[in-house]
């Protein structure tokens, strides 16, 4: 089987008055279609880089960056994107909000059947009945949920997700977790989410990728094979909380703290 991203030995600096920033070094990751990769690792690593070499927003000094069987050098309109405060347009409402990427990757899409596209997802996500709303007037998680429908309503190869839940409190936080995994129960897109939440990363991963400190490479992939229809109680059970302490002792050798 093939990968849908495919990351070989990715190394990269960046250019900074001070000298060349090496951030990555040794960089390696595959994710097969439809499956979920998140990726942890110490705070200032290279992780927000990883994702802009994804979206082909920059391209790296040595190594490939593969996307669906073509080298990714620039920008591409297939991938849907996720960040820690959603962007949401305050002058349109969460429906017009939600509808603008097909704006874009499908303009001639009749504006009935955009609407039914967004309309499934805010539904999908517990939002209809909100959808003639306006950004400022729903809360932090509902905005996210928002965010999260946009992101995927044209139906992007990849959605990658930088730290998305990171801002919200721990109820909303698995809250949203959960959805997240009603949404691709009923859609199977391939996801990257970077998180520093290793409960979140067991959760909704198919694999766990830690990475070093920087300048970062791949120090360790976990697979996660926990059942496919999972709860939050499976965190609870013993082969998620070995997970957990599996990646716990990952991060503190990856900060460099594990007492060697
Ligand atoms: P993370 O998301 O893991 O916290 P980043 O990928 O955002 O880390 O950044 C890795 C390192 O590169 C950090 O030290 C950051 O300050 C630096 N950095 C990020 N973007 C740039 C840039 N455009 N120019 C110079 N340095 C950068
Ligand atoms: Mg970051």
């Amino acid at each position: 089987m093939t990968n849908l991203i495919d990351i070989k030995g990715v190394r990269h600096a960046y250019r900074t008055k001070a000298g060349p920033l090496p951030v990555l070094d040794g960089l390696d990751v595959a994710v097969p279609e439809g499956e979920f990769c998140a990726v942890v690792g110490p705070s200032g690593c290279g992780k927000s880089t990883l994702t802009r070499l994804i979206a082909g927003l920059m391209v790296p000094d040595a190594g490939e960056v593969w996307l669906h069987g073509e080298r990714v050098t620039g920008p591409r309109k297939t991938v849907g994107m996720a960040f820690q405060n959603p962007v949401l347009l305050e002058w349109r409402t969460i429906l017009d909000n939600v509808i603008l990427p097909l704006e874009i990757v499908a303009p001639r899409m009749p504006r009935a059947d955009r609407e039914a596209r967004a309309m499934t997802l805010l539904k999908m996500v517990g939002l209809d009945g909100f959808e003639g709303k306006r950004p400022s007037e729903l809360s932090g998680g509902m905005r996210q949920r928002a965010s999260l429908c946009r992101a995927i309503v044209h139906k992007p190869d990849v959605l990658i997700m930088d730290e998305p839940f990171g801002a919200l409190d721990n109820f909303t936080r698995e809250d949203l977790w959960q959805t997240m995994r009603d949404l691709r129960a009923a859609e199977p897109f391939t996801c990257v989410l970077i998180t520093h939440d290793l409960r979140e990363s067991v959760f909704l991963g198919d694999q766990v990728v830690v990475l070093s400190g920087r300048p970062a490479r791949t120090q360790a992939v976990l697979n996660v094979d926990l059942p496919a229809d999972r709860t939050l109680d499976i965190l609870y059970e013993p082969k998620a909380q070995e997970m957990l302490h599996y990646l716990r002792d990952q991060i503190r050798v990856a900060q460099g703290r594990d007492g060697h």
